[in-house]
């Protein structure tokens, strides 16, 4: 146990907090990381009748989300109580909330937004001639008439810009990248008839155009796994249970291609999952789990949204009679396939059957969540890896610089010298050490004038530990002297340099876990796909490709 002792005088005296800190801390509940705002944004989208919705991120949604809708608009008049606390269009009392068959209904949503990042609505309803844009900022909004097409289109940027512990908490923009992927996979996969577009750092990784759930599956999933895929149907009393699941020929390593919508709703669960694959034990082989896109509908009374705050999770009031619709409606879907023991004829080539292939997912160049493993050094320059869609062949020098700039410029962990460094310099030298002391402290030296031309150092950014002192501040000052003449930000030029001389180089031998450590970090950075000079760090040669070369495809 902790014991606190405090003397009377230094009791922290209870304040209530201010509206901004509490609006803050609440919206920490709703936005945790840049998906959720994709998410909140895109279910306002779907409440107001979008029948296409185009999602635009950059840097994993860190610094740019745009969600642009088609829906019914937001009236000038009403636009600024959008931001407002719990103002919402779906419910007006309690009663209302057993009736919900809306996605948002707390009117939480864009207020939180708005608390933790710079937002702008530009909105027009068919009743107006003008649209409207509205910009909120750090508590201030500003109104004003502007031209939009019907529909609304939210842009969030700078999320988290007031809580850096939250954004420090979250990982790579690469990951949240995939995050948002997945949100939108997931809201695409369950409304087939609205047309959805994600665009992702300028590229367009999905095009959707409305279809049925079947097309749909394959926009994402591909063909070849919407052709594993098999409808399901079944209906008893109030509960109807509808979509699509995988033939028992086809199963996954995890749980990540089930989907499963209450009235409309994406809900996570562990005990729908059980449901769905009771009746695939015997089927598929123990370890591989069922792909799914399950519509769940029942009366809005007999289920409590209410409960979590992203709304992610619900309880049934019926919740038993629900399971036990889901066992059976999968049971009936899965009757044409016996289960081995239960085979009339015996399936001779068990063994002989191909392994299910792995999923055609659209492939987004860069933004692989998934670890890439050395496998070898190629011509002591590069580093061969296997990844899920391939062979990776990374540059180890730029993908090394592309790491150590990152940690440079981030504001690397200072390494202090085992003893203070005295060197003499020339006047000139000196003078224009001097000129980028500010520079060189915020890189994470510790470097001082010690009388004369000498400067003392006492600490390196902990990247650069095992560099020869002299040699980089050589290269700083090589790069200072370039800077007067170029121009440019000297502490980005200043960073690359210094990461360019500790890089590895081209022919330096590496064993596997060094390898394996520079991949892992490389993945970790904001953008792995260069280095800071923006020549490439890496390519892949697809799974695909390989194939083709072998005449295989
Ligand atoms: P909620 O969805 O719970 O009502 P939000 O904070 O997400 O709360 O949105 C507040 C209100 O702003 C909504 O109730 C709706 O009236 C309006 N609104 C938000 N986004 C849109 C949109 N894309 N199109 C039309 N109206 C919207
Ligand atoms: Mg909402």
């Amino acid at each position: 146990m902790v014991e606190r002792s405090y003397s009377f005088n230094d009791i922290p005296a209870i304040q209530v907090l201010s509206p901004e800190v509490a609006a803050r801390i609440a919206a920490g509940e709703v936005i945790e990381r840049p998906a959720s705002v994709v998410k909140e944004l895109i279910e306002n989208a779907l409440d107001a009748g979008a029948t296409a919705i185009q999602v635009e991120v950059r840097e994993g949604g860190f610094t740019f989300i745009r969600v642009a809708d088609n829906g019914h608009g937001i009236p000038r008049d009403q636009l600024p109580l959008a931001l407002a606390r719990f103002a919402t269009n779906k419910i007006r009392t309690a009663e209302d909330l057993s009736r919900v068959r809306t996605l948002g209904f707390r009117g939480e949503a864009l207020p939180s937004i708005a608390a933790v990042a710079r937002v702008e609505i530009l909105t027009r309803t068919a009743g107006e001639i003008e649209g409207t844009r509205l910009i909120a900022e750090e508590g201030r909004q500003i109104v004003q008439p502007a031209a939009s097409p019907v529909g609304t289109a939210v842009t969030v940027r700078d999320l988290f810009y007031n809580t850096p512990a939250r954004r420090r908490f979250l990982k790579s923009p690469l990951r949240e990248a995939e995050r948002i992927r997945e949100t939108v996979h997931r809201y695409a996969l369950g409304y087939p008839h609205v047309a959805f577009r994600l665009i992702i750092d300028g590229r367009e990784v999905l095009i959707a155009p409305p279809g049925t759930p079947l097309e749909r599956a394959a926009a994402i999933w591909g063909r070849e796994v919407a052709d594993e895929l098999i409808p399901v149907s079944w209906e008893a009393a109030d509960l109807r249970i509808h979509g699509l699941i995988s033939r028992p020929t086809l199963g996954r390593a995890s749980r990540a291609f089930q989907h499963f919508y209450v009235n409309g709703r994406p809900i996570r669960s562990g005990l729908l999952a059980v449901a769905l694959e009771r009746p695939y034990a015997g089927r598929l082989p123990a370890g591989r789990y069922p792909l799914a896109i399950l519509h769940i509908d029942l009366p809005p009374a007999f289920v409590d949204v209410n409960v979590h705050p992203q709304k992610a999770e619900v309880r049934f009031s019926q919740e038993r009679s629900v399971y036990w619709g889901i066992s059976q409606a999968v049971e009936a879907a899965l009757a044409p396939f016996p289960r081995p023991e239960e085979a009339t004829i015996a399936w001779p080539f068990e063994e002989a059957q191909p392994a299910p292939r792995p999923l055609a997912e659209p492939s987004v160049e860069y933004g692989r969540p998934s670890r890439w493993r050395a496998v070898g050094q190629l011509l002591q320059s590069y580093i061969l890896a296997q990844s899920e869609d391939g062979l990776i062949v990374v540059d180890q020098h730029a993908a090394h610089e592309q790491v150590l700039f990152e940690r440079l410029w981030a504001g690397d962990a200072i390494h202090p010298l085992p003893s203070p460094l005295v060197l003499s310099f020339s006047a000139r030298e000196a003078e224009q050490l001097e000129a980028e002391l500010e520079t060189l402290r915020s890189l994470g030296f510790d470097l001082e004038p010690f009388g004369g031309n000498a400067f003392v150092v006492r600490a390196l950014p902990a990247s650069l530990a095992e560099q020869p002192v002299p040699a980089l501040l050589n290269v700083v000052l090589e790069e200072a002297a370039a800077l007067r003449r170029g121009g440019g930000d000297p502490r980005e030029r200043i960073a690359m340099r210094l990461a360019c001389t500790a890089a590895v180089k081209a022919g330096d031998g590496l064993s596997l876990a060094e390898m394996q450590a520079l991949l892992d970090a490389l993945q970790e950075t904001w953008s792995p796909a260069t280095c800071p000079h923006g020549r490439p760090a890496w390519f892949l040669l697809s799974r695909e490709e390989i194939e083709r070369r072998f005449l295989r495809r």
